[in-house]
C-alpha cells in the first residue's frame, strides 16, 4: 500500500511525485509512455502566457509564482543530473501597441515591467530580426523560456535517481473507490493500493468516468510546431505576433509554433500546417527564409474551457485529487498548481487562493475554446 499514486508523468505528474517524496511520503508514478514524452516534451517553453491581459486573473496568479521559482527548480535539476534545462530570460516582444492600455492595467496589478516600444527604432533595437513592416510594439522583458525535453529529460532523471516506484509504460485503466474513498488504480486485471491517488494525466484526464461525473471539462487540443535550425545569437527574443510565436534557443534553433486544432487523440502532422507557420514565420523574420527547417511535431495541450487548470480533491470520492486542464501554459502554471495540491494534501494551508482553481468552480469559455 502506497502513500499516493500519481496518475501520468507529465510535468505536473513528475513535480508533484518529486514534492511529494520530498515532504516524506511513499509513491508511486504510473505513466503510460515514458515519462515527460507527451505535451511535456512538445511545448515551446515560454514561461508565460501569451497575452496574458486577456485571461482571467487566476492564471497570471499562478504564472507569477512559476515565474519567480523556475530558476531554483533549473539549478536543483541540473546539480542533480547534470543536464541543463536551458532556462533563459529571453523577454517576449509583441509586434504591436493595439492592446497597450490592457496590457498596461495588467502589468500593474501584477507587478510586471512593460515597455512600450513606440517607434520602429525602439522595436528594431530591441529584436533587429523583425521586419521593417512593423512599426511599434510592446516588450515584457522578465519573460524567460525553458528547453521542453531539456526540463523533461532532467526531472525524468533526477526521479529515477530516487527511492520511488516508477511505473512507465503502464496504463492505468480506472480508478478503485469503495465507500466513497479512493483505495487504489487498476492496471488491467491488477489494483495497486493506495491511500491517496493523484490524476495528472494531462489531456487523457476526461477518460475517466469519475473525471466525466463531475462534468471535469478536459480535452486534447493538438499544437503543431516546426523548428528552424540557425546560427547562434540570430534572434535574440521570443516574438509574439498575432498569436503565432518565434523561440530562439542557445543554439540558434528558433521554434515557431502552433495551430489550436480542437478534440483529436491523434497526434499529426500536416503541410498545411507546415507551410502555414513556415510562411507566418518568414514574415515576422525574413532572414528565416534562408534557413532550413530541421523538424516539425505536434503535441496533446490538456484543454479546458478558460485555460485555468481543475486543482483539488474530488467531491465525492475522498483522497482522490486531480491536476489537470492547463492548456497552453501548463509548463508555465504547474510549478504553482502543483505547490498549491502539495499543500493542500499535506495539510498545509496553501500560498495561492485555491477557490478558482475548485473542480466545481465556474468556468466561462475564451475564444480559443470553440
Ligand atoms: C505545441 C505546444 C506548445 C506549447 N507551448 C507551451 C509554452 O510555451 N509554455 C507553456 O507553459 N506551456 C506550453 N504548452 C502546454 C504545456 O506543454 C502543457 O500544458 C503541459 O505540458 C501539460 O502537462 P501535463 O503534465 O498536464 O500533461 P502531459 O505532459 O501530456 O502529461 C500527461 C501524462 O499522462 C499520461 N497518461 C494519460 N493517461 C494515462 C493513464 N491512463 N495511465 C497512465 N498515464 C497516463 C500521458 O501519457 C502523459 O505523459 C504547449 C503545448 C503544446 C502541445
Amino acid at each position: 500500500m502506497k502513500d499516493v499514486i500519481i496518475v501520468g508523468g507529465g510535468i505536473i505528474g513528475m513535480l508533484t511525485t518529486r514534492f511529494l517524496h520530498d515532504a516524506g511520503l511513499d509513491v508511486m508514478l504510473v505513466e503510460q509512455g515514458e515519462l515527460g514524452h507527451e505535451s511535456t516534451w512538445a511545448g515551446g517553453g515560454i514561461l508565460s502566457p501569451l497575452y496574458p491581459w486577456r485571461y482571467s486573473p487566476a492564471i497570471s496568479t499562478l504564472s507569477r509564482y512559476g515565474q519567480q521559482r523556475y530558476p531554483a527548480l533549473c539549478k536543483a535539476v541540473q546539480a542533480e543530473t547534470d543536464i541543463d534545462p536551458q532556462w533563459i530570460r529571453s523577454g517576449l516582444v509583441f509586434t504591436d501597441d493595439r492592446e497597450l492600455p490592457a496590457a498596461q492595467a495588467w502589468a500593474q496589478t501584477f507587478g510586471y515591467d512593460l515597455q512600450h516600444l513606440a517607434t520602429s527604432a525602439a522595436l528594431h533595437e530591441c529584436e533587429p530580426q523583425l521586419a521593417d513592416i512593423f512599426q511599434s510594439g510592446m516588450f515584457l522583458p522578465e519573460v524567460a523560456q525553458m528547453r521542453n525535453p531539456r526540463i523533461a529529460h532532467a526531472m525524468r532523471t533526477s526521479l529515477r535517481m530516487l527511492p520511488i516506484t516508477l511505473a512507465e509504460f503502464t496504463r492505468v485503466t480506472g480508478l478503485e473507490s469503495s465507500d466513497g474513498r479512493i483505495v487504489g488504480v487498476r492496471v488491467g486485471d491488477e489494483v495497486f493500493k493506495a491511500r491517496k491517488v493523484v490524476v495528472t494525466s494531462g489531456a487523457w484526464t476526461g477518460l475517466f468516468p469519475e473525471m466525466q461525473a463531475v462534468n471535469i471539462n478536459v480535452r486534447p487540443v493538438l499544437g503543431q510546431m516546426i523548428l528552424f535550425r540557425g546560427p547562434k545569437g540570430l534572434l535574440k527574443r521570443i516574438v509574439l505576433h498575432e498569436g503565432r510565436y518565434l523561440i530562439p534557443r542557445k543554439d540558434g534553433r528558433i521554434l515557431c509554433g502552433s495551430t489550436l486544432e480542437m478534440n483529436s487523440f491523434d497526434k499529426h502532422t500536416t503541410d498545411e500546417a507546415r507551410e502555414t507557420l513556415r510562411e507566418i514565420a518568414c514574415n515576422v523574420m525574413p532572414a528565416l527564409r534562408d534557413l532550413p527547417i530541421q523538424n516539425h511535431w505536434s503535441g496533446l495541450r490538456p484543454g479546458s474551457p478558460d485555460g485555468v487548470p481543475y486543482v483539488g480533491e474530488h467531491p465525492d470520492i475522498a483522497g482522490l485529487y486531480v491536476n489537470a486542464g492547463h492548456y497552453r501554459y501548463g509548463v508555465t502554471m504547474g510549478l504553482a498548481s502543483v505547490q498549491m495540491l502539495t499543500d493542500m494534501m499535506l495539510g498545509k494551508a496553501p500560498e495561492i487562493d485555491p477557490t478558482p482553481y475548485r473542480l466545481d468552480a465556474v468556468r466561462t469559455p475564451t475564444v480559443e475554446w470553440v
